[in-house]
This record gives structure tokens, C-alpha cells and sequence, in this order.
């Protein structure tokens, strides 16, 4: 590791300032990417401006049909908040199943998003429930927000605040997990809301993506013999050491379908 300067933010606007007035400086949340990141030397920042102890900024909270979670709100406090657990149990589980303890302790909705990591698992649930991602200057739609390999719509000292998940009638998320970091080779999110059904893809392309194949079959009939039945092309999919672009089109209808069961039980 190389010298830089830490700088504790009180609050949001300050932690911005900060970014703003030093182009080389990097908020850090749980510091599970972007500490490794420096390690290896992919990132040098010259200042670190610490957020994830901005007061207010790790609270989950009910507002109207939405669950707002703060961007600061750690992975294990996620998968533990009752209301999370009731309303969008498919969210909860997601938490529960990214990485192991330690980084669950540590890291943060807001930094898992920003970071973009493809196999990551939240953006398949910002995707699939149609959330918004609110930051200390506007409001991104899902739709909007992701943009490619680690590529997101965030200006380079836009700071996340919180994520607001509208609360769907039934969500499901199921992973093929890598067994070592367990990061998704291939993650699958579905969320029906009255007769519209969203589902995400993560783990399987350069970025989280939509599949209206699957969101067609399951607004048809929303059973996981409806998921299973479609088939995936295989084009554009990633090939690396742990499965070909053929065994994650595979994988896809056949999460689709477990995660449908998962939330068909609720
Ligand atoms: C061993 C291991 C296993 C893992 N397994 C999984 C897994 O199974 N599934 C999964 O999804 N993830 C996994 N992760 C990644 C983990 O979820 C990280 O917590 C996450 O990617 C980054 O969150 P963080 O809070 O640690 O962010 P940091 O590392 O602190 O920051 C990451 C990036 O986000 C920026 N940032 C942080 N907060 C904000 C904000 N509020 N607004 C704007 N920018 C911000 C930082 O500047 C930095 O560029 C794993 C990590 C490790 C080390």
C-alpha cells in the first residue's frame, strides 16, 4: 500500500466537496473492492473520504410502498432488517448469500453499486424490482443505471444516498455461486408486481441485464415450468475458466425457475 490522505465526512454534501476539490480522491464505504483494488495497485487515489459513517446514511427504512435502504447499510444488516425479511424477503436472501461473513460486515449496498462488479449480486435486484437509486443530486431509475463492464451512470463525485425498492407481491433470487468467492457465475432475480414480472441476469455478461424472453413467459403464466421452458441464446454471453457462454444460458432458465418457486413459497 502507497501513502494517501483519509478523510472522515460527516455528512453528504461535505463528502462530495471533498471529491469535488481533489479529482484523484475516492469515497470508501466497506473498502472490500476498492481496497483490494489499491492493493493490486488498479487504483490510486490520492485521498480516501470514508461514508460509511454518515449519520442517517445506513438506515432501512418503510416509506409508503417502498423500502428505502441507505447506501451505507451493510450486507448482514440488510439480510437481518425485519422489514426487508417481510416485505421483499427475495432482497434479504440475496444479502445473505453475497460472499462470506466478513465481507457481509463490512460491505455496502451503495459501494456494491457503484463498484458494478458483472458478477455482483445487488444490481440484479435493482434491476428486477424496478428501484431507484437516489444520489446527493438526482434520482437514477434502474433502467438507467447500469452501464456496462464496472460502467455506471454515477458522475466521478456522485455519492449514492440510499436505494428505494418498491415492495413487489412476490421476489425470488437464486444464485450459481462461484464456490470460492462466491460471487454469482450466474444470479438470477425475478419480481412480479400485479401482472408485471421483471427479470435480471447477473453473473452471465459484461453488465446486469434484463431477459424479456423470461419476463414475457412469466407475465404468461408464472410457474417455474413457464422459466424453464424458455431457452437462452448463448451469444454475448462470458466465457471464462468457470463455465462456457452455452452452460450460463443454460444456468439462466433453470435459476429463473428456482427463484420463481422461492418466491412463489414467499
Ligand atoms: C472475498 C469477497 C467475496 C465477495 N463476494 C461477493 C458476492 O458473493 N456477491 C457480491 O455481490 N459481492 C461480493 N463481494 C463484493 C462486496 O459485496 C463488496 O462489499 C462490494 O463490491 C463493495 O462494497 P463496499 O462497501 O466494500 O465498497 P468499497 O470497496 O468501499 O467501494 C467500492 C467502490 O464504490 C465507491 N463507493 C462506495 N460507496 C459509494 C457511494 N455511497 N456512492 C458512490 N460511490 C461509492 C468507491 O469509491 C469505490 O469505487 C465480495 C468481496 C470479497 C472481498
Amino acid at each position: 500500500m502507497y501513502a494517501f490522505q483519509f478523510e472522515r465526512a460527516t455528512d453528504a454534501q461535505a463528502a462530495v466537496a471533498k471529491l469535488k476539490a481533489d479529482g484523484d480522491a475516492k469515497f470508501l464505504a466497506g473498502g472490500q473492492s476498492l481496497l483490494a483494488a489499491m492493493k493490486l495497485r488498479l487504483a490510486s487515489p490520492s485521498m480516501l473520504v470514508d461514508v460509511a459513517r454518515i449519520p442517517g446514511m445506513a438506515d432501512i427504512k418503510v416509506q409508503g410502498d417502498a423500502v428505502v435502504i441507505g447506501a451505507a447499510a451493510r450486507h448482514a444488516d440488510v439480510a437481518a432488517n425485519a422489514e426487508v425479511m417481510r416485505r421483499i424477503p427475495g432482497l434479504a436472501s440475496l444479502a445473505l448469500g453475497i460472499g462470506d461473513r466478513q465481507v457481509r460486515a463490512m460491505g455496502t449496498l451503495g459501494g456494491s453499486l457503484a463498484n458494478d462488479d458483472p458478477a455482483a449480486d445487488y444490481p440484479a435486484a435493482v434491476l428486477a424490482l424496478n428501484a431507484t437509486v437516489v444520489t446527493d443530486r438526482r434520482e437514477i431509475p434502474a433502467d438507467s443505471f447500469f452501464k456496462g463492464l464496472y460502467e455506471t451512470a454515477l458522475a466521478p463525485d456522485e455519492l449514492i444516498t440510499a436505494v428505494r425498492f418498491p415492495v413487489p407481491d412476490q421476489s425470488g433470487y437464486v444464485k450459481f455461486r462461484n464456490p470460492a468467492s462466491r460471487f454469482a457465475l450466474v444470479g438470477v432475480m425475478v419480481a412480479r408486481s400485479g401482472k408485471t414480472v421483471r427479470v435480471a441476469v447477473t453473473g452471465a455478461a459484461d453488465s446486469v441485464f434484463r431477459a424479456p424472453a423470461l419476463e414475457q413467459a412469466l407475465t404468461a403464466s408464472f410457474t417455474p415450468a413457464a422459466a424453464r421452458a424458455v431457452k437462452v441464446d448463448a451469444s454475448g454471453l462470458n466465457a471464462d475458466l468457470h463455465a462456457s457462454p452455452e452452460y450460463r444460458a443454460h444456468l439462466i432458465p433453470v435459476l429463473a425457475s428456482r427463484a420463481v418457486e422461492q418466491a412463489l413459497k414467499g
